[in-house]
């Protein structure tokens, strides 16, 4: 008997993982849809991401190793500094360009009936439409398409949060430190990216240059030239059901965090791996299952986009405490690495 197919519909990083896992599980996956470059995004994998991706045969790019996390306020006194070591684990995770990432999957799915035609249309309970044509079987929507999930009867809830968010690769030494500071604008993320580079993410409006990260992150971190950047609104998306019979909403589909939590990819790859072992004959099982793990992302990332966008008093007395008490501290650590 052949192995039952399943239509992936977007074939970027979440797509390709989903291949991944399911052909392990005895599916046939079908990709749809082609892969666009980013080549200013990165992406921090927390550790246990990279430790599934490994087990896939990913050859996860070394990229930028985090052994500690600072976190601060510019312009207050307080900061929490937080070691991986101190905290029992031998580092956070790693820091690698979405690019980089995506080329490491390709080599790993090569193998797979790969198309790069647009899906048209889901149909629920039957399959796809593309070019005309019908595609029968089980479905998996990872890109972040409306009209797709509106074929699927699930309207998106959307957050907006007012503003955009720069995203660039510049030159830098980091040194396996990670900043996330909190500026008048909203979140400033600095992650370490490798020798000689570090990945920047920061909710800003106008030009941004070397001399005004320079200006929020001070002279203690040494950024200079962007090799990299793009725009990408900042905004909170998610769907409020995650399947209907024969389709599962995964991904980008299923929610679109902001990134101030540095946790969407590494909560797809949870949701993936839920669906994995679950099936796609127990469905609404796995919806049960991969929505109960994603309430504590999406309610950490609200928390921190909003916390933490205008400047209250306290706001350093209150990181200074994150740090000090190991109860919290461990906490943090634990939702930053497992999202529990
Ligand atoms: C600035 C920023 C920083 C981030 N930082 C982190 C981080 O530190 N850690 C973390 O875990 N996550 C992070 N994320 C989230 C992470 O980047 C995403 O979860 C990840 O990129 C999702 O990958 P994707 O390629 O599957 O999604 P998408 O980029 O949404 O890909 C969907 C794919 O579907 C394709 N497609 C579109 N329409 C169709 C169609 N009709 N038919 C077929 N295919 C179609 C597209 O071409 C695309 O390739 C961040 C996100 C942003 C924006």
């Amino acid at each position: 008997m052949g192995l039952a197919q399943v239509h992936i519909v977007g074939a970027g990083l979440a797509g390709q993982v989903c291949a991944l896992m399911l052909a392990r599980t005895g599916y046939q996956p079908v990709l749809w849809g082609r892969a666009e470059a980013a080549p200013a995004r990165a992406i921090a994998l927390a550790q246990p991401t990279v430790d599934a991706l490994m087990a896939l045969g990913v050859a996860v790019p070394c990229g930028g190793q985090i052994d500690h996390i600072h976190v601060s306020r510019h312009g207050a006194a307080g900061h929490t500094r937080l070691s991986a070591r101190a905290l029992g684990h031998a580092q956070f995770g790693r820091v690698v360009t979405n690019d980089e990432l995506g080329d490491a999957l390709r080599v790993a799915t090569a193998g797979f009936t790969q198309h790069q035609a647009a899906v048209e249309a889901i149909e629920v309970g039957r399959g796809i439409e593309v070019d005309g044509e019908f595609h029968q079987g089980p479905v998996v929507l990872t890109a972040p398409v409306p009209t797709l999930l509106k074929h699927c009867g699930i309207q998106s809830v959307r957050r907006g949060l007012n503003d955009r968010l720069w995203v660039g690769v510049v030159e830098g030494e980091l040194q396996g430190h990670a900043y996330e500071r909190f500026t008048d604008t909203g979140p400033l993320a600095v992650l370490p990216l490798g020798p000689g580079r570090a990945s920047v993410v920061w909710q800003c409006a106008g030009e941004v240059t070397p001399s005004r990260l320079r200006a929020v992150m001070g002279r203690r971190v040494a950024l200079g030239r962007v090799i990299h950047q793009a725009e990408v609104p900042a905004a909170a998306i998610w769907a409020p059901s995650l399947t209907r019979p024969g389709v599962a909403i995964v991904g980008n589909a299923s929610q679109l965090l902001h990134p101030v939590a540095g946790q969407g990819f590494n909560l797809i790859v949870r949701q993936l791996s839920l669906l994995a072992s679950f099936g796609l004959d127990r469905l609404p099982e796995w919806a049960a299952a991969a929505d109960a793990a994603r309430q504590p992302w999406l309610a950490t990332t609200l928390t921190l986009a909003q916390l933490f966008q205008p400047r209250w008093p306290g706001q350093g007395v209150a990181l200074a405490g994150v740090g000090a008490l190991p109860g919290v501290a461990a906490g943090f650590t634990q939702r930053f690495m497992e999202g529990r």
